[in-house]
This record gives C-alpha cells, structure tokens and sequence, in this order.
C-alpha cells in the first residue's frame, strides 16, 4: 500500500485537483490518499498554515501530489522542495493532437526539461546594495565600484558543484531511460556561461564533467539566449534539456505555450529520497469558482506520481485516455478552444479507460 498526500493549493487549484483525484481513486489502486490540514483551514484549526501533523503526514508518505498556491500553502511547498531535497524538476513537454499549440507544425514535439530545483536565484538571498559595502566589489562590466552604484538592490545566484553535479546525474540517466524508450537520449544545456562565467560559467563547466560519467549519452551546450530560439524553432529537435533552476523556471513556461498552454504542463520534483507532483502552472486565480479550469497538468502530473509509485500499467491506461480525449476534439477546455467545463473533461477521460 503505497501513502500519497494531497494538498489541494489556493484560488482555482482545488478545483482541478479534487477531481483529479476523484478519478484517480475511481482507479482503485493500492494507495491510500491523505488529506493532512495545510493553508488557511490548517491556520484556522489548528493556528498554524503547516501543522506539524502535515509534516508528519508527509514524512510518513511516499509521494505527495500538490496543487499550486498563492500563498498560504507555501510553507508545505517549501517543506516539499528544501526539506526533502527534491533538487530535479521533471518538465516534460509532449504535444498531443487536439491540443492548441500557436506552431504550424507542432508534432512530434516530445522533450523534458530538468531544471535543477533548489539554488541558483532561489536561495532567495536578496537585500540592499549598501550591505555589500564592506566587500568593496567591482563591476567588471560596467567598470565601477558596486559602491558607487546605489541606492539599490541585489539578489545573489549560487551555483554549488554538488547541486549541479547530482541534478545532471539525474538527466542522464532520464536521457538513458528515455532511449530505452525509443527517444534520442541526448542531452542538451543552456547557460549564459558567456556573460556569467563564474557562475553559469561553473554549472556548464561540472554539469559537461559529470556527463562525462555517462559516455553513452550525447551532450550539447547552448547560450539560452539561442537555446531560446531553437525552442521555438526546432524544439522536435530536444530530448533531455538540463536548466539552472531560473532559466528553467522560464523556458518550461514557454515549453508549455508550445505544447498548446499552461494547464495542458505536468511537473515533478524528485530528489534521493521523496518525490511530489504539481502542475507547471500557477493558482489562475482569475478563473477561480467557475470550474473552468483546465486538470490535464494536475492529471498528467498524478500520471507521472503513478509511473513514480510503480503502477505504470494504470498510468499509461489514463495517459492514453487524456491523449484520446484531445484527438476527439470533444469535452475541451475553454483554453483549448472548447467550452467543456473541468468536470467535464474529466468525465470524457473517465469515459475512455
Ligand atoms: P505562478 O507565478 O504561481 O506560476 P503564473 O503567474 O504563471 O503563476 P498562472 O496562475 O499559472 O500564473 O496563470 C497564468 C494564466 O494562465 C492565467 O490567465 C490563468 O487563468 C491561465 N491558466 C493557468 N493554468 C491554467 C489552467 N490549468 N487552465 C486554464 N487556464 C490556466
């Protein structure tokens, strides 16, 4: 018996993940769904966003599978990524037909983006310039003492070996398992190592030494300003994209715009230890009440939180079913060109497995 934890997030995100997981559990499946107090009901009963019972009901889980917040779930978020290390953002980006991608030619479009999860930008170490004052830096760019510069602000980017090291570990052995699958298997990285030596610089520099380790898996390198353009203009030809945590963050967005939108994007977050699960895309706060929203990413995300726990029969079964729907061209989201409601989407993928 496999034990998955739910948080269903804020705005519009309960209402895409409490179907979803209606249908899952219609799947009868070995799992036992936990619904621990967490967000502004948590504040409420128990005076706290994330009571130490959650975090133990996360603890005690094999996988949780997360909505999106604006806020108040945060601090489970924040548990989920930090306090269990899951440093691989899995994105992937498949286009399926039915789904309404802006490209004239969008098939055949099928990569994953790993972006790494935990640093970079995301230490979120910000603060005011005069704080730096006693390190007395220079800009090499601008050719002028940091000091000379404010009043103003700045944000701090660490890149650490071990980070980059472990995360492009995790890529290629996704390229491997991808060219089992009958995928290219190579890898392809962006970084703006030009501008940024020191540190895109240095996550390029150990992400090519690592991948050395795996001598089967083809390797490209990118500045992600052209990797940008060549994910608009060839992204059939990407398989594995190794991203810093920010770029990455970006361009999945963009992947998603490719592959027909934001609620068409799964994600998830692996690390040695605990996975979670939660669609690319935000709380849509401005549909929020009209169950309107699209569940294929929170849909696909519990797909791949399947594939993770081990029923990979059960997960292709509904993959295949989601993909059915889309070609039908019935049941579709407002998003998608349809006027299908979320609830009715899910029925037409209930109805086809
Ligand atoms: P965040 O910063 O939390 O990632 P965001 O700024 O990317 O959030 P989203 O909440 O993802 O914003 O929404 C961006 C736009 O996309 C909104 O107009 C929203 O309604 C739309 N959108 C996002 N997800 C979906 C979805 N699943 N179905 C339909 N529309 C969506």
């Amino acid at each position: 018996m496999k034990r998955v934890v739910v948080i269903e997030g804020e705005d519009a995100s309960p209402e895409a993940v409490r179907p979803v997981v209606e249908l899952l559990r219609s799947l009868e499946l070995a799992i036992s769904w936990e619904f621990p107090p967490i967000g502004a009901a948590a504040r409420a009963s128990h005076g706290s966003l994330f009571p130490q019972e959650a975090r133990d009901a996360i603890d005690a889980s094999d996988s949780t599978l997360f909505g999106s917040t604006s806020g108040p779930s945060g601090p489970a978020l924040m548990y989920l990524r930090w306090g269990k290390q899951t440093y691989a953002n899995v994105r992937p980006a498949r286009w399926t037909p039915g789904c309404a991608s802006p490209l004239k030619d969008p098939s055949g479009i099928d990569f994953v983006i790993v972006r790494e999860n935990l640093e970079d930008m995301y230490v979120r170490v910000e603060g005011d310039l005069e704080t730096l004052r006693p390190l007395d830096l220079r800009s090499p760019t601008a050719g002028r003492a940091v000091n000379d510069m404010g009043p103003g602000r700045f944000a701090l980017k660490v890149i650490t070996e071990e980070a980059t090291a472990r995360v492009t570990r995790f890529a290629c052995e996704l390229a491997r398992t991808r060219r089992a699958q009958g995928h290219p298997g190579h890898l392809t990285i962006g970084t703006k190592h030009n501008m940024l030596p020191a540190s895109d610089g240095y996550f390029r520099e150990v992400a090519l030494a690592t991948a050395r380790e795996f001598p089967d898996v083809a390797v490209e390198s990118f500045i992600i300003d052209d990797f940008a353009r060549r994910l608009i203009a060839e992204p059939q030809a990407l398989d594995v994209v190794l991203l810093p945590n920010l770029y990455g963050d970006v361009m999945s967005d963009a992947a998603a715009g490719l592959i027909g939108g934001l609620g068409l994007a799964p994600s998830g977050c692996y690390g040695d230890d605990y996975a979670y699960f939660e669609s690319a895309h935000g709380t849509a706060p401005d549909i929020a009440g009209q169950n309107s929203i699209n569940p294929t990413a929170t849909l696909l995300s519990g797909v791949m939180m399947l594939e993770h726990l081990g029923f990979a029969d059960a997960a292709s079964r509904l993959r295949r079913a989601v993909d059915e729907v889309y070609t039908s061209g019935l049941s579709l989201t407002i998003d998608q060109g349809g006027t299908a409601s979320t609830t009715a989407f899910l029925d037409a993928v209930a109805a086809r497995l």
